[in-house]
């Protein structure tokens, strides 16, 4: 099973097509055409449809998702995230050298990536346009990168799920055990607040991990999405 090298192809051959379209050459939002612009809109369009073909023993947790996508529409997602993701690349981005990426010293306390899912409480579907926070001690969480942005917007092509991806954390010495507590937050208006609590359990290692592996994810449990006139509905509904 190697969806996910397959979808990184698709996904590498989508933005670098967009990249060399002269009609988009054309455009006025099109303010550079370097490496590092490719490769970040790549990452985020991979940060984005990731979840959505992890084939581990809690993958299923996707599977429905799954099936409402065939390959074309697929496709179709793809190249309007690589647009979306280009656009954004490109109008946060000033001079390259201003926004390299720090990484701490080792040792550290490498994350996972946190995988989760908000749904429509009432009709069980996944959301779109919704913004989720990762918080860690109640601060919004610093990202690996700047393409796992947190907080971070649900797209409507990839509903219902967010991936977050935490910067190792330094540590003074290798294998340390440590307790990170965190919290996931939607503040939607007209909606119910979400704080969800969870706690990750991690030992520090001697290097930093940067590359990307599906295996290494720690997904949560589906979130679900209330209207906030609800609560009244509900409240008369007991009485
Ligand atoms: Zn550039």
């Amino acid at each position: 099973m190697n969806v996910h090298n397959l979808m990184e192809e698709y996904v590498y051959t989508g933005v670098n097509e967009l990249f060399d379209d002269p009609e988009i050459g054309k455009q006025e939002w099109f303010t550079c055409n370097c490496e590092q612009c490719r490769i970040d809109t790549i990452c985020f369009v991979l940060n984005r449809i990731q979840p959505r073909y992890i084939k581990s023993g809690r993958g299923l947790v996707y599977s429905k998702i799954e099936e409402i996508y065939d390959k074309s529409q697929i496709m179709a997602d793809i190249n309007h995230l690589a647009l979306e993701g280009m656009k954004q690349v490109l109008s946060t981005r000033r001079p390259h050298a201003e926004k390299v990426d720090t990484f701490p010293e080792a040792p550290v306390f490498n994350f996972p990536t946190i995988v989760g899912r908000i749904l429509d409480g009432q009709t069980f579907e996944p959301v779109k346009d919704i913004f989720v926070s990762l918080l860690m001690d109640s601060k919004l969480t610093e990202a690996i990168d700047c393409t796992w942005e947190n907080p971070y917007r649900i797209s409507k092509y990839t509903p219902g799920t967010f991936t977050f991806w935490p910067k190792p954390v330094s540590t003074k010495f290798e294998n340390t055990k440590k307790v990170f507590s965190f919290e996931i937050r939607v503040e939607e208006k007209g909606f119910d607040l979400i704080r969800y609590y969870f706690e990750i359990g991690l030992s520090s290692e001697s290097f930093i991990r940067t590359a990307y592996n599906a295996r290494n994810s720690f997904f949560l449990p589906d979130l679900h999405l209330f209207p906030e006139h609800d609560k009244l509905d509900y409240m008369q509904y007991c009485l």
